[in-house]
């Protein structure tokens, strides 16, 4: 196995409105049109991760529910391993979500039963028998546990982190590779600047850490140095899910051995081919849509143009991958 992952799936429930809910709503609205699709932002890495090409495994957990064989049904569908998930006696996570038409935006309503979340004592070594581990912050002492058991047996392990608790410094530190939301770093350090924050987690944490930047790209800091590519400039439709994206092509370039800066750039042109279409798993790129969003943007001599290291700090090997155009995107091993 390439990757196994552990924290979030969810049953979504997609409702598409004439108009947001809310005051100036009337209290009825109709439905336009809906359909169910499997969600959660672990379940989502893991499946844009097999698209890629990876061989990706879902540790759980979800419930002994028809949600959950649902769930369990779209994964295996998209190529996720289900054979060491963790079922427990509860229903599975579900969401209700309301897009206005309109404008696109989103409010999601969304339960979570008690008895799905995972303890430390379920999570063993056993378990982690691949090259990387992804985890959330959601079940966090069993994502503590199983990512200082990972990164002790030399796996790489990401995390996709949306809040920040008393004990997330420690998780972090467990993480070889964080790759954080845009407002972690600033609550982790009280620096609002992404590069002073990540800069002062620096001071706790040796490995690449990376921040995703929305519609501002990504940064990530290597060693000393500060690496900042854009995003690509493509015509988003809906961000849901990019982030999950972006962390399945961040974990396919770090396995690969890639320099960070183009760790970056495919994780960037999957996340942002993923804007392009809407929904989170079915805007999910395969491998060819990515190569060729970079591939045209190689073409029309967009990519030295359009990032940017950040001048005082270039790190030498980068600028050069830079030079050299793109590296062919295989996985080694
Ligand atoms: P999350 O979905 O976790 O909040 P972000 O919004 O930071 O994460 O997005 C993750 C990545 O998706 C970004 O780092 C960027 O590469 C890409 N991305 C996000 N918004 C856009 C956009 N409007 N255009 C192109 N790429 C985008």
């Amino acid at each position: 196995m390439d990757l196994v992952g552990l924290g979030e799936s969810s049953l979504d429930y997609v409702n598409l409105l004439p108009q947001a809910p809310g005051p100036d709503a009337p209290s009825k609205l109709r439905i336009d049109s809906k359909f169910d699709s499997c969600g959660g932002q672990v379940a989502t890495m893991l499946a844009a991760s097999s698209a890629l090409g990876l061989r990706a495994s879902y540790l759980g957990p979800i419930g002994n529910d028809d949600n959950g064989r649902r769930i369990g049904e779209e994964l295996t569908l998209r190529g996720v391993d289900m054979s060491n998930v963790i079922v427990h006696e509860a229903a599975s996570r579900f969401a209700i979500i309301l897009v206005d038409e309109s404008t696109g935006e989103r409010t999601v309503l969304w339960h979570r039963d008690e008895r799905l979340a995972v303890t430390e004592q379920e999570i063993t070594a056993a378990m982690l028998t691949a090259r990387a581990l992804h985890v959330d912050g959601v079940d966090e002492p069993a994502a503590i546990r199983a990512a200082a058991l990972a990164s002790e047996r030399g796996l790489l392990v990401t995390c996709d982190l949306d809040r920040v608790t008393d004990r997330t410094p420690e998780l972090v530190a467990h993480v070889t590779m964080p790759v954080l939301a845009e407002h972690v770093p600033e609550s982790l350090t009280g620096e609002r600047d992404p590069e002073r924050a990540l800069r002062k987690l620096r001071r706790q944490h040796r490995g690449v850490i990376c921040v995703t930047l929305g519609v501002h790209g990504s940064m990530a800091l290597d060693g000393d140095h500060l690496i900042h590519v854009p995003a690509f400039p493509v015509h988003a439709v809906d961000t849901t899910g990019a982030g999950d994206v972006f962390r399945a092509g961040f974990v396919y370039g770090a396995l690969a051995g890639w320099p960070t800066i183009d760790i970056l750039r495919f994780a960037n042109a999957a996340a942002a081919v993923s804007c392009t279409r809407l929904g989170a798993i079915s805007a999910i790129p395969k491998l060819a849509e990515v190569e060729q969003l970079l591939q045209m943007a190689r073409t029309e001599s967009l990519i030295p143009h359009h990032e940017s290291l950040i001048a005082q700090s270039v790190n030498p090997e980068s600028a050069d991958s830079i030079i050299r155009g793109f590296r062919d995107p295989k996985i080694q091993g």
